[in-house]
């Protein structure tokens, strides 16, 4: 008898029709968020699935989250299967949710057609097929090794793609995750690669205020627009520059993002934009208001009351050397960096499964935008965690996204090995 990698490997080849089907499956169910369509759907459909396979299933409706409503509830759905003795428990969490299709398809974006090896379609890569994936090969591992040490979970979640607040957020301040020791979140980081965690977040909007006036005679009001502008200024001369300055240790793809970024995420002044269908102009008026959203990712050797400072130290020395400049800082949201240790357990173990599967030592990376992880160390208090699946990142989100097979088997090679390096199978 060969040795039980092999044996799993060999079991999870032959469950490559299987895996085909079930990502086909998962993609025609559109689960667009926003709104948050179909998740009853699509989690009654793994729930039957998985509870055909013996798994205990829980559904979990996150009521009155962000969006949840009678119309659009937010549904998640655990399934998990009990060892014969006590152990650990491994949970894979992928989200259920896919954006919006966009423009630029050449395929039926939730057709799931098999075209030279890769399904292509909206939620394909990000991430359907890394959900495929793990149920692949926690099914195929539970077939080889029916007699394990602790536990398996699958969960399928909501709204990551809106911040999680109705899934992974939800199910961690429920408790959800209290009993869980290692997580997978199979989102498309490249097969070959260990994502350890993800930047951190600050967002915030900056208002300055003027006075309207007759724009024939703008010196009898003051222009809310250009003491934005004298922010903009600032952020140019002094922000933008000292921010590329702070390089960071995390290892962040691409590697742009391996120091401090911002985003001017939109800025808005004076009159709003007229309806398309208004042919007139616009009034002449000095405008009393503008506001600017910002959209600053910050390092795990910053914190967020440095990151902090740094716009209030910039709106104060604007303020100090402007006349009449007055402002509001909003803060509305705001997420901490997180990066899981090399030697945590989950990152040893998918390590070497990628070294049996694919013959190469696995890249560890961190991703420049946050994901579900956030929820699991923040709230759920858990910091052996990665994300790891197959898809290339860069497909996320794009027209004719797609997952090519032969990433999705490997992948499920990678975690069917883990689970047996975790699980202890006898
Ligand atoms: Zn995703």
């Amino acid at each position: 008898m060969s040795d039980p990698n092999t044996r799993l490997m060999s079991r999870i080849e032959d469950k490559r029709d299987d895996l085909i089907a079930l990502t086909q499956d998962l993609v025609r169910i559109p689960t667009l968020n926003p709104p948050g369509e179909n998740y009853r759907e699509i989690c009654g459909y793994l729930a039957e699935r998985l509870g055909e396979k013996g798994f205990e299933i829980q559904m979990v409706r996150a009521e009155s989250t962000p969006g949840d409503s009678k119309r659009y509830p937010r549904w998640n759905v655990i399934a998990r299967r009990e060892g014969s003795g006590v152990g650990d428990c491994v949970h894979f969490n992928s989200h259920i949710d896919v954006v919006e299709v966009g423009q630029g398809w050449t395929v039926d974006p939730f057709g799931a057609d098999l075209i030279d090896g890769k399904i292509y379609g909206r939620g394909t890569c990000d991430m359907k097929g890394g959900l495929a994936a793990s149920i692949i090969a926690a099914e195929a591992f539970l077939e080889e090794f029916p007699s394990f040490q602790g536990s398996i979970e699958i969960s399928g979640t909501a709204d990551e793609e809106t911040g999680g607040y109705g899934g992974v957020a939800y199910l961690a301040e429920q408790g959800h995750y209290a009993h869980v020791q290692h997580v997978i979140i199979p989102e498309p980081l490249q097969k070959d690669r260990i994502c350890l965690g993800h930047r951190g977040v600050w967002w915030a909007e900056i208002e300055t205020h003027g006075e309207i006036a007759h724009g024939s005679m703008p010196f009898l009001g003051d222009c809310a627009v250009r003491h934005m502008g004298a922010v903009v200024r600032e952020m140019e001369d002094s922000l933008f520059p000292a921010l590329a300055q702070k390089h960071t240790a995390m290892p962040v793809v691409p590697e742009g993002a391996r120091q401090s970024t911002m985003n001017i995420n939109s800025f808005h002044g004076g009159q709003a934009e007229p309806d398309p269908d208004f042919t007139g102009l616009p009034s002449a008026c000095v405008p009393d208001r503008a506001r600017m959203i910002i959209d600053r990712r910050y390092l795990i050797e910053e914190s967020e009351d440095e990151v902090r400072g740094e716009i209030t130290d910039l709106l104060e020395k604007v303020k100090s050397e402007r006349e009449n400049f007055s402002y509001d800082l909003r803060e509305m949201w705001s997420v901490s960096p997180t990066m899981t240790e090399k030697d945590a357990p989950v990152v040893t173990s998918v390590q070497s499964a990628i070294q049996d599967v694919l013959g190469k030592t696995a890249e560890y990376v961190v991703s420049p935008g946050t994901y579900d992880q956030k929820h699991i160390d923040r709230i759920g208090r858990l910091k052996n965690c990665i994300a790891y699946g197959p898809g290339l990142l860069e497909l996320a989100h794009k027209p004719d996204e797609y997952i090519s097979v032969d990433d999705m088997v490997d992948s499920a090679k990678v975690m069917g090995l883990s689970l047996i390096d975790l699980l202890k199978p006898s």
